[in-house]
């Protein structure tokens, strides 16, 4: 049992990060833990929407993953061409690398050229923040729209997050008045897998801030004006800046190597991770984790793609392999807790913590929003994107200090 193991994490992204820092610490430097990126560089996306309005600079939310990454793990930089899963083999820059144990983590992909376009605004890139960003120094007041485009999508929050710190953004500049902000989405209301408490707290806080909030408005196509959309049933809006959400889809080597069936995201048990495939876990983004409870029928079934739960599934995934490493029956799963810090702007943010997996439906609450969330979110912001060693376990330190104040269990 104590032979040397190889351990492949794919993507390293949030889940691919966390993972590697469970296992490195759970396991001896005998075994074997490899991490392969296309990117050298990561960059933070909960700070894209700061970017958007110009509180964070570009370097600022960036590094290279070689300092975010503890000792003891091999980063391999290059794209991973294809997934071979009954050898638990990929190709990567023409070389063959194969694992005991491999952790999916590949995230989820936006559409290119969405509905034809070739160039739109969006907050959900990095180079996409900078473009919105500049577009928005310009702007001078008129209809912004932020549309998205289908479900699912990464982090279900963030374009309510957008309209509000929007809200605070043109009130700074002094052009709110003259400036109204839609948010249309598909949905049938915010956030639906949190269930229906939470999405009435979130509406209202949007109706507070005067953000006109459009659900099941379903885009089928753009133009023939520029910032034209046409909603399925419901006709055309003509807009001065429109920002989109794009369509999300699968990681294509996952769809060709059969990982995800006939769709796009890869089903996983939603306590192991595990696929169908023996030693092979699907974490984050990547994942399909279909929820027990079902309160309404338009529901989607599945957990948010949230750098929360890549992070609880890395854990979950990190533990069951080590447990298996050393020879014992793993036992580690995940819970279905969650968390989501709603920035409001001008420094407040809301907190909707709660039980993804409730049933008969999930039980999620909104805090009162405060400058504590807030300051959590910066703290958590820092702490992910320093390098190992003694600022790292500062901050981590203040943050389950935090979070012991805030009666959750620790964020890190
Ligand atoms: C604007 C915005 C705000 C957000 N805010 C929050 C928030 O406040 N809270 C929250 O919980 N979540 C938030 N999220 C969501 C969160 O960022 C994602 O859910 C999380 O990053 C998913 O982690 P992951 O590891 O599954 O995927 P990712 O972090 O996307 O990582 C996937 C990695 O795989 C790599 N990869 C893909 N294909 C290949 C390949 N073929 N070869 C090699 N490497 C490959 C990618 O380069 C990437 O680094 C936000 C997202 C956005 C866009």
């Amino acid at each position: 049992m104590n032979k040397r193991k190889k351990i492949v994490i794919f993507g390293g992204g949030t889940g691919g990060v966390f993972a590697s820092y469970e296992l490195r610490k759970l396991l001896g430097k005998e075994h074997q833990i490899t991490l392969i990126e296309k990117n050298s560089n990561y960059a933070f996306p909960s700070s894209f929407l700061w970017l958007m309005i110009g509180e964070r600079k570009p370097e600022e939310i960036v590094s290279p993953l070689t300092k975010m990454l503890p000792k003891g793990i091999e980063p391999v930089f290059g794209e991973i061409r294809s997934i071979d899963l009954k050898n638990r083999e990929v190709e990567v820059n023409s070389n063959k690398i194969s694992g005991d144990y491999l952790i999916v983590a590949l995230g989820a992909e936006l559409m290119k050229e969405p509905f034809g376009l070739k160039n739109y605004h969006t907050f959900y890139t990095y180079e996409g923040s900078i473009k919105l960003r500049d577009a928005l120094e310009k702007f001078k007041g008129g209809t912004v729209g932020i549309v998205v485009a289908s479900s699912p999508y990464k982090c279900p929050g963030a374009p309510h997050e957008g309209a509000m710190l929007l809200d605070a953004y043109f009130k700074k500049r002094g052009i709110r008045e003259k400036t109204e902000i839609h948010l249309f989405t598909p949905e049938s209301q915010p956030l639906p897998a949190a269930g229906q408490v939470l999405g009435e707290a979130v509406q209202k806080l949007l109706e507070w801030k005067g953000i006109k909030f459009h659900p099941l408005y379903k885009p089928i196509k753009f133009g023939p004006g520029e910032n034209e959309i046409s909603f399925e049933g419901k006709g055309n809006v003509k807009l001065d800046l429109l920002i989109l959400i794009p369509p999300h889809q699968g990681s294509h080597i996952v769809k060709v190597s059969g990982l995800s069936g006939q769709g796009d995201w890869i089903p996983v048990n939603r306590q192991t991770l595990e696929t169908q495939y023996e030693n092979i876990y699907a974490i984050g983004d990547a994942a399909s984790v279909t929820l027990p409870g079902k309160w309404k029928s338009d529901l989607p079934l599945s957990l948010p793609k949230a750098g929360v739960f890549a992070h609880t599934g890395a854990k979950a995934a990190a533990r069951r392999i080590a447990a298996a490493v050393g020879g014992e029956t793993p036992t580690e799963t995940m819970q279905g807790e969650g968390y989501c810090m709603l920035e409001m702007g001008n420094g407040i943010a809301g907190f909707a913590y709660g039980n993804f997996y409730g049933e008969p439906s999930p039980e999620v609450n909104l805090k009162t929003p405060g400058k504590f969330w807030h300051y959590g979110k910066a703290l958590f912001e820092k702490w992910w994107l320093s390098p190992p060693g003694l600022r790292r376990f500062i901050l981590g330190e203040m943050i389950e200090i935090g979070s012991k104040m805030a009666g959750i269990p620790s964020a890190v």
